[in-house]
């Protein structure tokens, strides 16, 4: 299995899967990028799969579909640019031999929904949208900050060897906040070298691993002493804050809409 960044507008990555010809894309935001992609390659397109219904991550589908005659899968209780198939998060389906699992992740957006591949070569496959960044979460629009702990929380339990296909480019910005919360991790000091580097050079820092996320990523440590820590000083929490894990992954959350 081929897997493809395909950047887009300032920040966005297209994600696309290929084998024998054949090819997938995850919230085609933009046509043109991954039409170019396809003819370039020789690639047809079979599938397109939503993950919530952002104008960044639906804005190519109609185009796409209409070109490739696509077969669309999205989340069931968004509004996207159908005719799709409801994608069902105890309905895996199979496409060209690779079985597709589909997670219930809200918060960013109500809806939300997020596709894992636990079979693909050499190791399992993300495609979590605007849910989880390496080193950092989603913007939580329509949800509620339980329900994003929750759907990290699902994410964070997958093989740790899984590859975290994230929408955006957001990582440095991501790894300074989480420098200003955990300033003493050494894994984090480190990943954050590695994917200064990894930019300079114009190479995208994604897939991220998961395994690494845990040690590095604030909102999947929330409930880490050094985060809560750290979080509870910022904020002047009080004992009682302090020991609720919503109550504090959602101050943690505050903290990052507010940093810059
Ligand atoms: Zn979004
Ligand atoms: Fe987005």
């Amino acid at each position: 299995m081929n897997l493809v960044a395909i950047p887009a507008f300032s920040d966005n990555y297209l994600w696309l899967w290929h084998q024998n010809g054949h090819a997938v894309v995850i919230d085609p935001g933009d046509a043109q990028p991954v039409s170019d992609f396809l003819s370039r390659e020789g690639l047809h397109l079979d599938a397109i799969l939503i993950t919530h219904h952002h104008a960044d991550h639906v804005g190519g589908v109609v185009a796409l579909r209409d070109a490739t005659g696509a077969q669309v899968y999205g989340p069931p209780r968004e509004n996207i640019p159908g005719p799709f198939i409801p994608a069902l998060p105890d309905t895996p389906f199979e496409l060209f031999g690779q079985t597709v699992e589909v997670l219930d992740v809200p918060g960013h957006t109500s809806g939300h929904i997020a596709y894992f591949l636990p079979k693909a070569a050499p190791t399992p496959v993300l495609f979590c949208g605007d849910t989880l960044f390496s080193g950092g979460c989603g913007r939580i629009f329509e949800g509620t900050p339980a329900q994003m702990l929750a759907s990290l929380d699902a994410l964070a339990r997958l093989p740790q060897d899984t590859r975290v296909c994230c929408a955006h480019e957001y990582t440095l910005s991501n790894l300074k906040f989480a420098l200003a919360v955990e300033p003493h991790n050494p894994d984090l000091q480190a990943y954050e070298a590695q994917c200064k580097s990894l930019r300079a050079q114009l190479l995208p820092t994604l897939p991220a691993s998961l395994g690494n996320e845990l040690k590095i990523n604030p909102f999947l440590r929330s409930r880490q002493p050094s985060v809560r820590q750290s979080v509870a000083q910022f904020a002047g929490l009080s004992a009682q804050d302090q020991a609720d894990e919503v109550t504090l992954f959602a101050t943690l959350r505050e903290w990052k809409n507010n940093f810059r």
